[in-house]
């Protein structure tokens, strides 16, 4: 039985989270302290900013919305997937999406309009690499006889602990193997970036040894690059390299600890102490119509 933890305030570390923390202290507060505590904005407008999506992120939820219906499907019956359909389905997923979201490049007017033929070759390049993956021939081969206890994103947020401390690791997809290990596999569709995807993988581990009490030697995590044919990412790490990832993990939580003003309650200090980090990144960001609107007699203060 997966452990579960009962809910407390306190801050959780997460390999998303600390990046944002990293890249730009003001978009960090907005996405995860804005709404209950940030008086300056409305609620709606706020509402509304978070709701902006991207290319990038659409082409990312419809790839993995459609592997998870295709590998709920194939837990349900082995009758051979069509794949074309399966391209058919990920259309309709872009094309609801065109409808029904607002993307942040025409917001900001970076571009007049999003195509949506593009958006659909580059989902269905990514599944077609997908479908030319050993991945998917063992899916649909090997694999098939333990497919009941398959997990498939599972519903909860990743909670768990590294050496005590609250941290979040949100997984795609995990089974036991027949050897007795548990196997954990996660799709990118954006760029291969094996430093930072070995920090992820570490947090897998940690996450089947902390959950599903199994020891970090018994857990296989791969990370498996969709914009590319064939890349996929296998590692075990050391015990000496999840201790000292742990170590980081501490000093990371520790880092955005002091931008609370209450640590256990997760209350931040005000939003003058979150600086704005105005640069590139600013293209990617939901949030620019506020920084670009705020006084400039509004000045960042310095967290101790
Ligand atoms: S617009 Fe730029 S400075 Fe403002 S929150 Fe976003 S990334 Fe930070």
């Amino acid at each position: 039985m997966p452990r579960k933890y009962p809910f407390t305030p306190i801050l959780g570390w997460s390999v998303s989270r600390y990046e944002k923390f990293d890249l730009c202290k003001r978009w960090y507060y907005y996405d995860y302290y804005a709404r209950k505590h940030d008086e300056d904005v409305s609620p709606q407008d706020l509402t509304f900013l978070r709701s902006l999506t991207s290319a990038s992120l659409e082409i990312g939820n419809a790839v993995h919305d459609t592997i998870a219906t295709l590998l709920h499907r194939l837990k349900k019956s082995i009758s051979p997937i069509d794949t074309e359909q399966v391209l058919s389905y990920s259309s309709s997923l872009v094309d609801r999406a065109m409808e029904s979201k607002i993307f942040l490049e025409v917001y900001y007017g970076q571009r007049e309009t999003i195509d949506g033929a593009d958006l659909k070759d580059r989902v269905g390049s990514c599944l077609k690499n997908f479908f030319g993956s050993r991945w998917y021939e063992w899916l649909t081969g090997e694999a098939i006889p333990s497919r009941s206890s398959w997990i498939i994103e599972p519903g909860d947020y990743g909670e768990m602990r590294i050496n005590g401390l609250k941290a979040y690791c949100k997984v795609d997809f995990l089974f036991p193997t027949t050897e007795g290990n548990l196997c954990i596999l996660d799709w990118k569709t954006g760029k291969v970036d094996h430093p930072r995807h070995r920090r992820q993988m570490m947090g897998y581990v940690l996450y089947a040894r902390d959950i599903c009490n199994v020891a970090a030697d018994e857990v296989k995590a791969v990370i498996i690059y969709l914009s590319e044919p064939n890349e996929d990412l296998e590692s075990s790490f050391s015990e000496g390299e999840l201790s000292e990832f742990a170590g980081q993990v501490a000093k990371e939580t520790q880092e955005m600890y002091r931008y609370c003003e209450d640590i256990e309650e997760n209350i931040p200090r005000p939003k003058r102490f979150f600086p704005k980090q105005v640069g590139r990144l600013c293209a990617y960001c939901n949030y620019r119509e506020f920084c670009e609107s705020e006084p400039e007699e509004k000045r960042a203060v310095t967290c101790p």
